[in-house]
């Protein structure tokens, strides 16, 4: 234990003080998920990357000013080269107590390989994703993956001593006959389960209208099965839980589409070119990188980063319609991550 006290939060116009930065290490991943990416995707040239130490310097900055949760997504996070080494520099602050949790979100492909180090650098609990249970459709959705690698990552990481929290996509026609196994499957092992509806981000080959699921509708189809009861349990995200009776496991929905919950929204993201969303849904943006390379001293960045969360808008607009092909946000989810 420590007796550090953290710094005071930033606060946006609309009063919600931002304790959460997620952080996307790479826009390159080892799968090709039909939702979040189109097959022939072109990725950011390397040299366009900040470095691992100017990633630990712009987190730092962020922990600085109040952050309290970190969590480091992509793409896929652990498919950047060398990237333990920044788990390993940003675990100090976990030290110091100046950060509460350093986690990250990952499709379980590299797991094996990184769990016990991962726990070794103080990370607790970690988000896979994983929307099926079935082989051949997890390599229809993935279009690349490997689902037995993907389990055999899962139980490393609880062999580690790290929580698990699945995050399912919810998918018309594709995993919709599945989602109650999945939860059996989850609770069974002590894991909880989050389903999130599809968001209209990138341009993809399929149709979201067919893709999109609304979780009233696989709530309403788990009452068959579950009893439900509403919980208040948070994890700092926009997740909403349940606990089963028969289980007694968690359920979470994210619902971006069918219920708005930009009110409570506490996170910022930055991509791997320094560049900083205010909203997942939104464009406007702040270049981190031109003044985080300008000067060796941070009070530039600082500044910048000041202006930014004061431009955070109020929330999102995700519609998803038969007649609106565009999407609503032109980057894909793998620019700023999960
Ligand atoms: N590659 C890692 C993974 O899959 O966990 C981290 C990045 S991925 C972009 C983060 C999360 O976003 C995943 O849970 C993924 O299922 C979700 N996701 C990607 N595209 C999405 C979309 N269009 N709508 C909703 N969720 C999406
Ligand atoms: Fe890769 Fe994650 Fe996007 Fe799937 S959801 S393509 S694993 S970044």
């Amino acid at each position: 234990m420590n007796d550090f006290t953290p710094a005071p939060a930033m606060i946006d116009p609309f009063g919600r003080s931002i304790s959460y930065l997620r952080v996307s290490v790479t826009d390159r991943c080892d799968f090709r998920c039909v939702y979040c990416m189109s097959e022939n995707m072109s990725f950011l040239p390397k040299q366009d990357l900040l470095t691992l130490e100017e990633l630990d310097r712009l987190c730092t900055v962020f922990v600085d000013k109040g952050v309290q949760k970190l969590r480091i997504t992509g793409g896929e996070p652990l498919v950047r080269r060398d990237i333990m080494t920044l788990f390993r520099s940003l675990s100090r602050h976990l030290v110091s107590g100046r950060l509460e949790e350093l986690t990250l979100t990952t499709n379980g492909s590299q797991l094996g390989k990184y769990a016990s180090e991962l726990a070794d650098c103080g990370i607790r609990r970690i988000n896979v994703s994983l929307d099926t249970l079935d082989a051949a459709k997890f390599r229809k959705i993935t279009r690349w993956g490997d689902l037995d690698k993907v389990l055999a990552g899962i139980d490393a990481a609880q062999a580690a001593g790290i929580a698990v929290k699945l995050n399912a996509v919810a998918l018309k026609g594709v995993n919709e006959d599945e989602v109650e196994d999945m939860i059996r499957w989850s609770h069974d092992r002590g894991i909880d389960i989050t389903f999130i509806e599809v968001m209209p981000m990138g341009d993809i080959e399929p149709d979201r209208f067919d893709q999109y699921w609304p979780l009233s509708h696989l709530r309403a189809r788990l009452l068959d099965q579950f009893t439900l009861d509403d919980i208040d349990y948070r994890t700092g995200g926009p997740a909403r839980y349940v606990s089963v009776r028969e289980t007694g496991g968690r359920i979470g929905f994210i619902t971006p589409m069918t219920h708005n919950f930009c009110e409570s929204c506490n996170r910022v993201r930055i991509t791997c070119t320094g560049t900083l969303y205010m909203c997942l849904g939104q464009d406007d943006a702040a270049d981190l990188r031109s003044p985080l390379r300008a000067s060796a001293n941070n009070d530039a960045l600082s500044r910048a980063i000041d202006a930014a969360i004061l431009r955070k808008p109020k929330g999102h607009d995700f519609v998803i319609e038969r007649t609106t092909q565009r999407p609503a946000v032109a980057r894909h989810m793998s620019v700023t991550g999960g």
